[in-house]
């Protein structure tokens, strides 16, 4: 699938289930911390510039953005977290979101989470990732920003976070880069063989 046909419109910011496209296409989800690159890879797989917006306040928004993709899909993206250093009234309202999406839309064909490839997983991170495996979701796992490291070091960088989490063989982990526009293709093969 070419990059470059795909036309994305955005459709809503939700901030509660009622608001949620009700035309029950499959939705592509992407999680990750705040920062990690979501709006960078959803704008980069549609070959838009900003889409998504780029540099948002860290954890700052909790709604959930949906973008529907040539009247077939929808791309929906969950706010970013990061606990740390939150509140913890606005850590629980973020939760909430991505946990009652996560836990009751039946349009889910595939998670997305993203982690930057040149960190260890977070406390999150591992959070979201066990939630994943213990789930009934399809999910791959998606390293970004690797053009911040040498290629031939990127495999090593993979590994570790495989280790770390303890991902199993059959969960793939795709890493990109939004940037330099590396591996999408990829991250589009494993969508069309899910739709
Ligand atoms: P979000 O908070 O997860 O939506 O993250 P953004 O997409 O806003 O990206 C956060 C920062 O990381 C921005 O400054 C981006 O320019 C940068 N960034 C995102 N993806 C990449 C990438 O693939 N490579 C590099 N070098 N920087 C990236």
């Amino acid at each position: 699938m070419a990059i470059n046909i795909h036309n994305a419109e955005f459709i809503i910011s939700a901030v509660k289930s009622s608001q949620f496209p009700t035309d029950n296409l499959p939705e592509i989800v992407f999680v990750g911390r705040s920062n990690v690159g979501k709006s960078s890879i959803l704008n980069a797989l549609l070959n838009r510039k900003n889409l998504a917006y780029v540099g948002n306040t860290p954890g700052k928004t909790r709604e959930i953005n949906f973008f529907r993709i040539d009247n077939q899909l929808y791309f929906v993206d969950l706010p970013g977290y990061s606990f740390a250093n939150m509140p913890k009234e606005k850590m629980a309202k973020i939760s909430g979101t991505i946990d009652s999406y996560l836990k009751s839309r039946k349009n889910i064909a595939l998670v997305v989470m993203l982690v930057d490839i040149r960190h260890k997983p977070t406390k999150d991170d591992r959070l979201m990732y066990d939630y994943l495996i213990n789930s009934e979701l399809n999910f791959i796992i998606v390293p970004t920003k690797a053009d911040k490291i040498a290629v031939t070091k990127v495999p090593d960088y993979c590994n570790i976070i495989k280790d770390e989490l303890n991902v199993p063989e059959e969960i793939d982990i795709i890493p990109i880069s939004s940037t330099k526009k590396s591996n999408l293709e990829t991250i589009w093969q494993v969508i069309s063989e899910i739709l």
